[in-house]
């Protein structure tokens, strides 16, 4: 925590990572007082997931688990036998329905028999994920892309690769307790706010503890990349931007500005009130960019891609978050009637600058 002369003498508003290393996979750092936080792997580009343990009494709360797979049990099992050694958990909070967050949730929770705590809507969400494989959810899935003029082996690829993400969760728990906006949660000897908001995913919980200027973000907020906002087939019309950016702004107004963000990748970091500015920024520029790239032709979503995304080499991972990236960005500026759309003969919608 910044001492009393360090806030008076800096700018109030700026960036600042107090922990120059993260923690090794075998490793727990101590953020606050009471508060750990873990990093492991993931076999992605974004190649880690921040894990927090809050402490409740004589056990841990720990907020949310890691991906559903074999080298994350492995790593936790050696934590277990390692740095955390002796410490119970007492409860599993889940921010999100993302597998490299609710993955473990069910390992955990069988290996401590303690309550699991999500939103209702992030619950329902895993248990969709769980048993989203059906054949009339692929055709919509696919008809969602080809309107959006991917081509076949474009969706295809992206077919594949959500449902081979999304599976990666060992199975949920199967009773859970609700955790809703605007609740207060006692951990510990401290009292959290639970917000609650959307975008990243439908209802994803964040912890504020004004007392201690400490606010777990979950991926509404990370330090140094933008999170994935994306529409998906099940809801075509989603305005999953504007959702986002509503959250932002309300994030915008609660949070002081000398609060200790604990982020669900990246690094903790100070200056919360900054980098939500420079997230609003980021989608705005985005907008633009479409807005130009249509103003005398109409486009597709497909053709909009790489204007937005040109600088990024993108691996398969990244290409269906682009194509559904791409589309919030639609749906939003169609919501704010910055474009126009239009159905062609040919079953693909086509989008122009109002
Ligand atoms: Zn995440």
């Amino acid at each position: 925590m910044p001492s009393k002369t360090d806030a008076i003498a800096r700018p109030a508003d700026e960036l600042r990572y107090p922990f120059e290393n993260h923690p090794g996979v075998d490793q727990v750092v101590e953020v606050a007082p009471g508060v750990l936080w873990i990093r492991l792997d993931l076999p992605f580009r974004l190649n880690h997931v921040n894990i927090y343990l809050l402490a409740d009494g004589d056990g841990w709360a720990m907020v949310d688990t890691g991906i559903g797979n074999e080298a994350t049990i492995a790593a936790w099992t050696a934590l277990f036998d390692g740095a955390l050694k002796g410490k119970k958990i007492s409860r599993v909070i889940v921010t999100h329905a993302h597998p490299d967050h609710v993955g473990q949730a069910g390992w955990m929770v069988q290996r401590f028999q303690c309550p699991f705590y999500m939103s209702q809507v992030e619950y329902l969400q895993g248990v969709y994920h769980q048993n989203r494989r059906t054949e009339e959810r692929l055709v919509n899935s696919r008809n969602f892309f080809r309107r959006h003029g991917m081509d076949e082996a474009i969706t295809e690829q992206l077919l594949g690769r959500g449902q081979d993400y999304l599976k990666k969760t060992v199975p949920l728990p199967a009773a859970y307790v609700r955790l809703s906006d605007g609740d207060d949660i006692t951990i510990g000897t401290r009292r959290f706010r639970v917000l609650t908001g959307a975008g990243h995913s439908p209802d994803q919980v964040m912890l504020y503890c004004a007392d201690d200027g400490l606010f777990l973000s979950a991926d509404q907020v990370l330090s140094k990349i933008s999170p994935n906002v994306s529409v998906w087939a099940h809801e075509p019309d989603e305005n999953a931007l504007g959702s986002y950016l509503h959250s932002l702004s309300r994030l915008g107004e609660l949070l002081p500005a000398d609060v200790l963000v604990l982020p669900g990748h990246g690094v903790p970091f100070y200056g919360a009130r900054i980098r939500i500015k420079q997230l609003s920024d980021h989608h705005e520029e985005r907008c633009q960019m479409i807005a130009q790239a249509c103003r005398d032709t109409a486009k597709t979503s497909a053709e909009l891609v790489p204007v937005v995304f040109s600088k990024h080499k993108l691996d398969a991972h990244q290409t269906g978050f682009a194509a559904g990236e791409l589309i919030a960005h639609i749906n939003h500026m169609l919501a704010q009637k910055r474009l126009t759309q239009s159905l062609g003969p040919d079953g693909i919608l086509r989008f122009r600058t109002a």
